[in-house]
């Protein structure tokens, strides 16, 4: 499957029929008294956008307040000193969004005549901190103009709502949910539609135990139906562990025996005997040229896996015979399978001598 390519959702209601329950449930139950909640202005709206990241509504109050009385609008706090406004984010953690704030600030001075680009989501999330989501709440929160967001509880609704697989940080998925999000935004009361969203997503769809019982959406929401709520969001896939690939040369003599090669002191298997290893194919011809050329090599084994803490290692062994050397460099043997010297072996080195099967000469050819 083409990791990229997630199908395209049907959304589980029509526009106009999911902003009408929300905003029935909004009206009723959504948060109508926050501070920034009166008198929004883009700059309002934005401090408190930023604050909240990250960051509950209860624990930002108290700062927003404190902030707004320092700093009622964007040019006290273009004005003010880093340090100054870092003091003021004390305690609210994440303090690269306390930087970009007082950044933003100097930009909305300094290229902006001191006003919120709030006519174009690109031109407000160019700023620095504003994201595409955070721009579209402002905008949306503050003009009242219609502005789609897709903020970590939207997402979290609406991979529920329609079970979409993945995770959202893949962006395949992440134009999905966008496409979603855009899909359910009305024309009308986008001020309300959009904090009533961050509502039902922080107060009701919650990330541990959602209350779906009082959920708006309880009788069309795909993982209610499926009890698959906590499966969505999925989480970030962990990281793959590379895998490497090695073809080891199983050169064996007319008695059996079969060649080793001592492994550098450091590094990988470092001091233990190892069977010849090379990259590729070509490497491992060129070494046979080099040093075996009577040596007639037999089709590549099955190849297996050993496992290392950070990759796992691919082998391949490549059995050959020699009916002998001319001679045997410092740092290679002639190993004994059936009377085994008392050297250290590499794990899948030894594993790989232990299967081989007893020695039997070719029977000769012709009558
Ligand atoms: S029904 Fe439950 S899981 Fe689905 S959107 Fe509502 S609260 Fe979230």
């Amino acid at each position: 499957m083409d990791l990229d390519a997630t199908a395209v959702t049907t959304p589980v209601l029509e526009r106009e029929i999911f902003s009408k329950r929300l905003l029935e449930w909004y009206d009723r139950y959504g948060r109508h008294d926050l501070p920034w909640q009166q008198d929004r202005t883009p700059y309002r709206v934005w401090v408190s956008e930023i604050m909240l990241q990250q960051t509950q509504v209860a624990t930002v109050i108290p700062y927003f307040e404190r902030f707004m009385a320092r700093f009622p609008d964007v040019a006290s706090l273009a004005g003010a000193s880093q340090d100054e406004v870092l003091h003021l984010w004390t305690g609210l953690g994440y303090y690269a969004r306390g930087r970009n704030l007082h950044k933003a600030a100097q930009v909305v001075m300094a290229e902006h005549e001191g006003r919120f680009p709030v006519e174009s989501q690109e031109a407000m999330a160019s700023l620095p901190g504003i994201g595409r989501s955070t721009a579209g709440a402002i905008i949306a929160q503050s003009t009242g103009q219609r502005a789609v967001i897709l903020d970590g509880n939207v997402k979290r609704v609406l991979t529920r709502l329609q079970a979409v697989e993945g995770w959202p940080g893949r962006p395949a998925v992440e134009r999905e949910l966008w496409s979603l999000a855009e899909h359910f935004t009305p024309d009308q009361r986008v001020v309300d539609f959009t904090q009533a969203m961050m509502d039902l997503g922080a107060t009701l769809c919650r990330r541990g135990q959602p209350d779906c019982d009082h959920c708006p959406f309880e009788d069309v929401c795909v993982a209610r139906a499926r009890g698959e709520q906590r499966r969505f969001p999925e989480s970030k896939p962990k990281k793959a562990t590379p895998v490497r690939t090695t073809r080891m040369l199983v050169l064996r003599d007319d008695e059996g025996r079969v060649l080793l090669e001592q492994r550098p002191s450091s590094g990988l298997w470092g001091g233990l005997w190892s069977l010849p290893q090379f990259d590729t194919d070509r490497d491992m011809a060129l070494w046979l040229d080099q040093h075996a050329p009577a040596a007639r090599r037999s089709e590549p084994q099955a190849s297996f896996t050993h496992v290392f803490s950070h990759f796992r290692l691919e082998i391949t062994p490549v059995p050959a015979r020699v009916e002998r050397l001319d001679s045997v460099a410092e740092g290679w043997r002639w190993y004994a399978p059936s009377s085994p010297d008392s050297v250290g072996l590499a794990a899948p080195v030894k594993k790989l001598l232990q299967a081989l099967t007893p020695f039997t000469l070719s029977p000769p050819e012709g009558p």
